[in-house]
């Protein structure tokens, strides 16, 4: 039964029948026809690539397009018009009730194409996210795309790391395995090579890594058993398809408002019914097309797809802008974020290390030379010093290039790390001093290793020659590296240490901004073969040097720190360095760094209660480890702020669960980083997650303002008719031509705000309160006053036009077109909440606004002089002076609109301190 697993290819299977787990770990590498320490070769992968398929799971089954066309269809706000459509029909009203089914059925349309945009969009993001595996091929280790797997490649595991395929594990060091994936269980697996029972169910096959589970701690290598669909997680994900839908809190806020909408809407059409037969003696037959078109007017049934593409909008600005939304609601959270705390490394520096000094016993030496080109002297007190001269720096970087996993290329005059880019820097400064680290490594081959975690703070390596000597090389931070050494390497042999010294070079480098690195050695261990904690922790090293490295500030993260600040986002710094590191950095990032930096000792040191309190007004935390992240985030919150937290190590990811907003490093992060997180940096930069809150403020108020203007027009149609109604006048407007009015407003005037350029004052406001109803007091005031202008201008017009004499169809048409004209003046105005738009940029900023008016006056045109629809929905032509009219009540409602936000804002002046929230 699970033989199925290894294939059903002869070239897999004739070999052996026992299932990969059962098997030695020889056997399998011999199934799958590779050598351990060769790989494939790169023409034997492309035609196991031919033969297997690419190692990718099938799409999640979609809903068909005619199930996501139905489903459009399936909203409360539909079925009323729906059933107040068949109705109308029944009541030989067959002109209304086609056109209702003709509006339901465009807005369908719509929904439907808009829905699909919206999809592609997310679709094509989640593609920007795809998974890299580490492979030995060729007999070269090399990085290559997860998908381009075939079975019988050789992949490496590190901790972080999703498993990219169905492995056969043949080699572990302390490799602990997540598998939730797979088997809901979320406490690490600890691995092995050895084989085990047949029969053994998925959560005890200790030698095998799945796809798609994480790597928790350790590293490993496995040969690859089953790619795609047939691995496990394909099998289970085949059977489950599970479709994300795209909606957020304040989408579903507003499909319940709609819902509740429809049955105010639903008793108010009742009563006016009841009102208007009992009291005004209307017909039941007339009173029944009023009741529908009334309820037709205020249901906004354009609104939810107007906000589903609002937000596919944002989203794919915001994957522009190098932040990648993993998940939908991130999107809203990151409008209200009041604190970013984010890693130093990388994310606010630049992450292009250069070794810059190197202390030892006897000497501070100054290294020349940017980047990572290895050009450049040693010099001390300013005077170049030849390295002849100075044996000690060849010891130096010898350990600096055995306790080193990165490597060095050259491309052109450029020169680039593979790996991590403080051990980039080593291998830099080793070729200063003349040492090439691939001569080095052969010399002295790795016999263990122990990677570097940002909870130790430290790599370890042991390492062999070839006479058998063996050598244990130790670089970290200094106070770990400190505590292991007995001894310091003088010029004349070993000496005890001088701690006055390193402490007063160390600080004097940390003042200057420089990351400090720790090398030290110990000999003699021959015997050794595998290297544990507790051979490094026994101690009794040499200490050779401390390396000041630097790490200048992005200069997009400087501007992005002020900007966050103006934004009432307050900027936290988080970094294994230490403090007085961080705190340089910190200057030059513009954080109050001279107010306080509290360290990871003195977090650990602190309750709860303390932390909370201190918290607050601390910018900087040094030599933090991700615990310490968790409680961060968790003080943070406690104090009411809404966090976004960055992280990128395997032990970040409960921070970044636990923050509001998780945002993980694309570059350098792991993936169970990225998994934990809400969003992914494309760059690692710190200036994308402010572009990101930038945006997620942008598609917040871009919402608001679809709301603000699609309600109104509600308000407004509504009111005219219910107005008519109680004054027992005849309806000024046709329920046919209200739902044209509903139609037309939704496919151009409402759209135009889904594009909506942020406003200018957008980051020097505060933060939203996330618990801020969407209908802010605000909010409904001005429906209100905008919905009465509206109705004021259509039933002032009809009444106006029948005074004149004119045909009910003349005053009806003249009714509807004020209202459509006071709609795009308004739109105008919406495009700014508070601030005034009476200048170019406010007409002409958006240039959707611009052509959605002129699609909006070509359908008027059309609706007004077409005999065609003039039939239909019972319109006249209408003349220069009317069109005067209309014109007049347009400008008048802009005019109206801005008066009243000049006043709000006069109001609101007199008592803003009260008002807004604050967080400084
Ligand atoms: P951050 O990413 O916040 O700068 P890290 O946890 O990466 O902090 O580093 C903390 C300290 O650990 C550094 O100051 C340095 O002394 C040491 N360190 C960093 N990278 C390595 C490495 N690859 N090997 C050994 N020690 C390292
Ligand atoms: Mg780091």
């Amino acid at each position: 039964m699970i033989s199925a697993r290894t294939g059903d290819t002869p070239a897999v299977h004739t070999k052996t029948e026992t299932p990969a787990h059962a098997a030695a770990a020889e056997s399998v590498l011999r199934a799958q026809d590779v050598l351990r320490h060769l790989g494939l070769d790169t023409s034997e992968a492309a035609q196991r690539l031919q033969q297997y398929g690419s190692n990718t799971l099938p799409p999640p089954a979609r809903r068909g397009p005619l199930l996501r066309f139905m489903l459009q269809f399936h909203n409360v706000l539909i079925y009323v018009l729906l059933a107040a459509g068949v109705v109308t029909a029944l009541l030989g009203h067959l002109i209304d009730s086609g056109v209702i089914f003709g509006v339901v059925l465009i807005n369908a349309v719509i929904g439907f194409i808009q829905e699909g945009k919206a999809e592609r969009a997310l679709d094509a993001i989640r593609n920007m996210l795809s998974l890299r595996a580490q492979v030995l091929r060729d007999g070269r280790r090399q990085e290559i795309a997860a998908d381009g797997l075939v079975p019988g490649d050789i992949v490496f595991l590190a901790s972080g790391d999703k498993v990219p395929a169905d492995l056969r594990l043949v080699e572990v060091r302390g490799l602990r395995v997540e598998e939730a994936a797979l088997t809901g269980e979320s406490v690490a697996v600890e691995k092995g090579v050895d084989p085990v029972a047949a029969s053994a169910v998925l959560g005890d096959r200790r030698c095998m890594a799945y796809s798609g589970t994480l790597v928790a701690h350790g590293q490993g290598a496995g040969v690859v058993v089953a790619t795609g669909a047939q691995t496990e997680i394909g099998r289970i994900s085949a059977m489950l398809g599970e479709v994300e839908t795209i909606t957020t809190p304040l989408l579903r806020q507003m499909a319940a408002f709609g819902r509740l909408l429809t049955w105010v809407i639903l008793a108010v059409a009742g009563l006016t019914f009841a009102f208007g037969t009992l009291v005004r003696g209307y017909t039941a037959g007339e009173m029944f097309l009023a009741a529908v078109g009334l309820a037709v007017a205020v249901i906004p049934e354009g609104l939810p797809a107007i906000m589903t593409i609002t937000l596919a909008i944002g989203v794919q600005g915001m994957a522009r802008r190098n932040a990648i939304i993993r998940r939908l609601p991130a999107v809203e959270t990151l409008g209200s974020v009041t604190v970013i705390c984010s890693d130093k490394t990388g994310t606010l520096t630049r992450n292009e290390m250069t070794a810059q000094r190197v202390i030892t016993a006897a000497h501070v030496f100054e290294v020349d030379g940017g980047g990572y080109a290895p050009h450049g002297g040693f010099a001390i007190d300013g005077g170049e010093v030849a390295v002849a001269a100075h044996p000690l720096l060849l010891e130096i970087a010898r350990c600096a290039v055995l306790c080193n996993d990165a490597a060095l290329h050259r491309d052109g005059d450029d020169w680039r790390v593979a790996g991590d880019p403080t051990e980039g820097a080593l291998l830099t400064l080793a070729r200063k001093a003349g040492l090439e680290e691939g001569f080095e490594r052969e010399a002295a081959p790795r016999t263990d290793v122990i990677p570097f975690e940002s909870e130790h703070r430290f790599m370890a390596t042991l390492n062999h020659d070839h006479h058998g000597r063996g050598l244990l090389c130790l670089k970290g931070a200094p106070e770990r590296v400190l505590g292991l050494c007995a001894t310091q390497r003088g010029p004349h042999g070993d000496e005890p240490i001088d701690h006055a010294h390193w402490d007063a070079a160390m600080h004097a480098a940390a003042r200057d901004g420089m990351r400090l690195l720790a090398l030290a050695v110990r000999e003699g261990e021959d015997a050794l073969e595998t290297l544990t904690f507790a051979d490094v922790e026994r101690g009794g090293f040499t200490l050779l040097a401390v390396l000041g490295l630097s790490d200048p500030p992005r200069e997009d993260a400087i501007r992005a720190v002020a900007r966050c600040r103006s934004a009432g986002i307050q900027v936290k710094m988080i970094t294994g360095d230490h403090a007085a590191t961080a705190r340089a950095i910190g200057e030059r990032l513009g954080l109050a760094a001279e107010v306080n930096a509290i360290s990871g000792a003195q977090i650990e040191s602190m309750s709860d209660e303390a932390l909370q309190r201190i918290v607050a007004d601390t910018e900087i935390f040094a030599r933090a480890s991700p615990e310490h992240k968790l409680r961060l985030v968790r003080a943070l919150q406690a104090r009411g702020e809404v966090v976004a937290m960055t992280g990128d190590g395997v032990n970040d990811a409960p921070a970044l669960k636990r923050a509001d907003v998780g945002v993980a490093m694309g570059r350098n992060g792991t993936e169970a980083a990225k998994e934990a997180a809400e969003m992914v940096l494309a760059d690692d930069n710190f200036a994308s997650v402010a572009a990101a809150v930038e945006e997620g403020r942008t598609v917040y108020d871009n919402l608001r303002k679809a709301i603000a203007f699609i309600l109104p027009t509600n308000v407004g149609q509504g009111g005219i008719l219910l107005a008519a109604v109680v004054l027992g006048m005849t309806l000024p407007m046709t329920p046919a031509q209200i739902l044209w009015v509903n139609m037309v407003t939704a496919v151009t005037l409402a759209l135009a705000l889904a594009f909506e350029a942020p406003e200018r004052d957008i980051m020097a406001r505060p933060p939203r309160d996330p618990a801020e109803p969407l209908l802010t007091r605000f909010l409904v005031w001005r429906v209100l006053f905008v919905g009465l202008l509206l109705v004021g201008g259509g039933l002032g017009m009809f009444v106006w036009e029948i005074g004149q004499g004119a045909s009910v169809e003349f005053a009806r048409t003249a009714a509807v077109n004020a209202l459509m004209i006071g709609e795009a003046f308004y739109l105008f105005n919406v495009r700014s909440f508070t601030g005034s738009v009476l200048n170019r940029g406010g007409f002409l900023g958006n240039r959707y606004v611009l052509i959605a008016i002129g699609l909006m006056l070509a359908c008027q045109a059309a609706f007004t002089y077409l005999p065609a629809m003039q039939a239909l929905f019972g319109t006249a032509g209408l003349d220069v002076a009317a069109w005067t009219r209309i014109l007049g009540f347009g400008v008048l409602t802009l005019l109206l609109v801005e008066a009243e936000k000049a006043l709000i804002k006069n109001l609101n002046h007199g008592r803003k301190a009260g008002n807004t929230r604050t967080t400084q």
